[in-house]
């Protein structure tokens, strides 16, 4: 190789790669290193893979549905509460502001976000739940795993082929959170930070929404000793808060607080321990998220909100009634399947009525489930 050749190599190096060198910290994953995906394609000139992936996903009709499906609360409670869509975003946001302070691969943190809940059925987890029984005999259900059957099977992008052909980090990265019970297996610490960051979102949004709708009081919140530290800080901050801004206040310091515990802890261990790659740190027995302090405090949390919360008599009530709506849905395409939209009828053949079916519900919004069931139900 003559020694222009060699400098044209060097200069060559993409866009991409470049900017990676300069920010990501070793133990990140680089764009370069990436196995790519299951159809080779040529590479992008300002975008990397992990990028493309996020764009593909954020383009997908799946997120888009997002928009129309209950986190915890249902429509009917008001619309001042997160949906499945605004909880993505805030996931993603949380994931990328705590990746960047670690020098983590933001892009592909971004496209991992945005995927982690494009699988949840309407209903959030009681729909879930309801499909997830009906399917037991034939293979089960579980969000995280239709999460990959949309973005591998159902998007269509490209004429001849289904799915998005995201790359075998991105699809990886959501096959760990199918397999959660398997502690073996290791992940990238991106995908580890997308789940922590889940984490610290739905313990402060849903505990902001809960007092919104008023299941319960700021007060009542107070015996969990993480919000009482997070009221004793506002108060020392700002003392002539009204209620309404001390709630508020009380809110952003419950995800700073863990953002920044998350932050300090990670990047101590992390300086600590100088991992030389992206595998030698998913090898090791490190994980991302909060302190072991922290993780006690969320913890107890957590039992509250599900206690006080989750299982709050106006919750239980729209869930039992969504639970038999959606498994009557079911009963109706698995017996008779012809009353599925066309194409679906022809994946049936392939993949069993029964799969198709619950794939189908799963699809829908939440509005979108209401009316057809209704108009299933009433044609039967
Ligand atoms: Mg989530």
């Amino acid at each position: 190789m003559s020694s222009s050749t060699l400098s044209a190599t060097a200069m060559s190096e993409s866009f991409v790669d470049q900017r990676e060198r300069w920010l990501l910290a070793p133990y990140a994953m680089f764009s370069r290193d990436s196995a790519g995906r299951r159809r080779p394609e040529p590479s992008h000139a300002y975008r990397g893979p992990f990028q493309r992936d996020r764009d593909r996903i954020l383009h997908s009709s799946a997120y888009r549905r997002l928009s129309g499906k209950m986190q915890v609360f249902t429509g009917e409670m008001g619309d001042y509460h997160r949906t499945r869509l605004t909880h993505t975003q805030e996931v993603a946001t949380i994931a990328r502001t705590i990746g960047r302070v670690l020098r983590l691969n933001e892009d592909l943190i971004e496209a991992l976000a945005l995927m982690h809940d494009i699988g949840h059925p309407p209903y959030g987890h009681c729909g879930e739940d309801a499909l997830a029984e009906v399917m037991e005999p034939f293979g089960g259900f579980s969000h995280n795993r239709f999460a990959l059957t949309i973005v591998e099977e159902m998007e269509y992008r490209y004429h001849r082929q289904p799915g998005l052909n995201l790359t075998a980090e991105v699809l990886a990265g959501q096959a760990d959170r199918t397999d959660k019970s398997n502690a073996a297996r290791p992940s990238l610490l991106e995908v580890q930070l997308v789940d922590a960051a889940d984490s610290t979102a739905y313990d402060a949004h849903d505990t902001d929404d809960a007092i919104k709708l008023g299941l319960v009081t700021l007060e009542q919140l107070q015996q969990v000793p993480l919000i009482a530290r997070c009221v004793e800080s506002v108060r020392e901050s700002y003392a002539d808060l009204s209620e309404r801004f001390l709630n508020k206040a009380v809110v952003h310091h419950l995800v700073n607080l863990q953002v920044t515990d998350m932050i300090e802890y990670c990047a101590r261990e992390l300086e600590q321990r100088q991992f030389a790659s992206a595998d030698a740190a998913m090898q090791s027995d490190f994980r991302i998220g909060p302190s072991p302090e922290l993780a006690e405090q969320k913890r107890e949390l957590e039992r509250f909100l599900f206690q006080n919360v989750y299982r709050h008599p106006r919750l239980i009530s729209v869930r039992q009634l969504a639970h038999e709506k959606i498994q009557t849905l079911w009963r109706i395409y698995v017996e008779d399947p012809s009353r599925l939209p066309k194409k679906y009828q022809l994946r049936a053949e392939r993949i069993g009525v029964q799969q198709m079916a619950a794939h189908y519900i799963a699809g829908m919004t939440d509005r979108f489930f209401e009316d057809t069931h209704r108009l299933m139900v009433q044609s039967r």
